[in-house]
């Protein structure tokens, strides 16, 4: 590795504190975060397999990033084709993109079938590989469907147990583990996605905090799946229902933090549905630590809830109405009306909340208007400071909404304009809307199968292409690209919950 790549590793190394590095182990991994430094240990999800990794006896485990050090580890700068094994950590479509560029700075061969018994073992986990690994099926050797902590280490321990043998016999052995999907094996293999049971789990926190993370916070999780049934939310359908972690294990975690003088960060997809949660933040509060939750959900929101955040030092809160119109919220089952939105609101100013951050989507499959978003906008601002975010929907995999395509690229800019227009008039201006391009490609990498590998092998995708890709709906008997990932919920509820979506009484 040049000289000055070295030098900025260890800049960034010099910026940790936690977990030392793991100079042994038979096996080694290369665990990569395909972006920056900065958002991958931002990512707890990404820290806690690097730690699970490393716990195990017989596995060396070192980081990689596409920055800094793209093609090297980051520990010890060592050339990413000189480990047993390659771990990617996926958690957004675009993503996809990186894998090949890191690939081919790594001078390995970009295509599964293409790599020899020299090679590494290329693997990829995450949440959008667990929905539907289809569109990298021709360059991941091997798939991780689910919770990694459950059954994860049999990937790693069946390539120890195989090292030196044929590449060919490895991978039809790893097709047999539960929660491993091998497409050159076996492409029509039916996969649950792996749950793991996150009480039964020791610490599940930071373990490396870094001054050059875009986080730097400790972070803790609270819980895993939602007991609410949003009927666009990939988070409820393919993890399952809420599990929550023993508030002593959460406590024992923050704590731990607090003590070290950080900022806790506790995360989950409805942190607030924790039974223990108000017991919780108290403990945190006797400690005098400094903490803020993911987001909340609206109606969750309480007046002893939001005095302990406001002790906790939280000034901003996050939530999602999804929608200003009421109608399209209830066919999205998000079910508030208005009247508690903004009543939570006024809690939160009461409490001494100083601003809210609002999270809406748009252009719905089955339309939803953006005419009251004036009004919503313009009353919530009234009660608080309040700033917009927002961001094209993307009917998901395995969601009630899965059959339906995106709105096209040019509905979605009428409607961008549209709402922005409205919002300025209102006189709200602290507004911003994803990129619609961005949204579009997440839209095809998530929608769509093997077809969309010719792109990602390319390392990129025309907006008309992806367009095309995330457009795309699917009839009711037909195959889906996905249709080998198996939740346990049955095609007549997702489809039933999909009617009263489209067709509400
Ligand atoms: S409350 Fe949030 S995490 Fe839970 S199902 Fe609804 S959108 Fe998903």
């Amino acid at each position: 590795m040049p000289w000055d790549e070295l030098s900025e590793n260890k800049r960034f190394l010099d910026s940790e504190k936690g977990f030392p590095a793991k100079k042994y182990g038979d096996l080694s991994v290369a665990l990569i975060y395909p972006g920056s430094y900065s958002a991958g240990m931002s990512s707890l999800g990404f820290q806690l397999i690097h730690r699970y990794l490393n716990l195990h006896n017989n596995i060396r485990c070192e980081r990689a990033f596409s920055h800094p050090s793209g093609g090297c580890s980051l520990e010890t700068g060592s050339g990413l084709s000189e480990f047993d094994v390659l771990s990617f950590s996926l958690s957004f479509e675009p993503q996809y993109f990186e894998v090949v560029k890191i690939l081919e700075s790594a001078k390995i061969p970009l295509l599964s079938k293409d790599r020899t018994d020299k090679d590494p073992l290329i693997t990829a986990g995450g949440i959008c590989v667990s929905m539907n690994p289809g569109p990298l099926s021709e360059i991941i050797d091997v798939f991780w469907i689910g919770d990694f902590e459950n059954n994860g280490y049999a990937v790693y321990e069946e390539v120890l147990n195989s090292k030196g043998g044929k590449r060919r016999d490895i991978l039809s052995a790893l097709s047999g583990i539960e929660g491993c999907f091998v497409p050159s094996v076996d492409p029509d293999k039916k996969c649950a996605p792996r749950i793991a049971d996150i009480s039964a789990l020791g610490s599940l926190c930071s373990c490396i905090v870094s001054s050059k993370a875009q986080f730097n916070m400790w972070l803790v999780e609270v819980s895993r799946g939602c007991g609410w049934n949003c009927r666009f939310c990939l988070v409820r359908w393919l993890c399952g229902s809420g599990r929550f972690r023993p508030k002593e294990h959460i406590i024992q975690d923050a704590v731990e933090g607090a003590k070290k003088g950080r900022k806790i960060g506790l995360l989950g997809p409805s942190v607030l549905d924790h039974p223990d949660i108000g017991e919780i933040m108290e403990c945190l509060v006797k400690e005098r630590a400094c903490f803020s939750i993911s987001s909340a959900r609206a109606d969750r929101l309480n007046p002893r809830i939001l005095e302990l955040l406001v002790k906790g030092g939280v000034k901003q809160i996050t939530v999602a109405p999804e929608t200003s119109d009421p109608e399209t919220r209830a066919r999205l089952n998000k079910n508030f009306g208005d009247d508690i939105f903004f009543e939570k609101l006024k809690e939160c100013r009461q409490a001494g909340i100083e601003s809210a951050k609002l999270y809406f989507m748009f252009g719905f499959p089955f339309g939803g208007g953006i005419d009251l978003l004036p009004d919503f906008v313009g009353k919530a601002s009234g009660i608080i400071n309040v700033s917009a975010g927002f961001a094209a929907f993307v009917p998901k995999p395995h969601t009630p909404l899965q059959w339906c395509g995106m709105r096209s690229r040019r509905e979605l800019a009428r409607i961008r304009e549209e709402a922005s227009g409205m919002l300025r008039k209102s006189k709200c201006n602290n507004f911003s809307f994803e990129d619609i391009r961005l949204s579009v490609i997440q839209g095809a990498l998530s929608r769509s199968g093997k077809e969309a590998s010719k792109f990602i092998k390319k390392g990129r995708i025309s907006v008309q292409d992806a367009e095309t890709l995330a457009l795309r709906e699917y009839g009711p008997d037909e195959k889906l690209p996905w249709d080998n990932i198996v939740t346990p919920y049955a095609e007549k509820l997702l489809s039933d919950e999909k009617e009263k979506a489209l067709r509400p009484e």
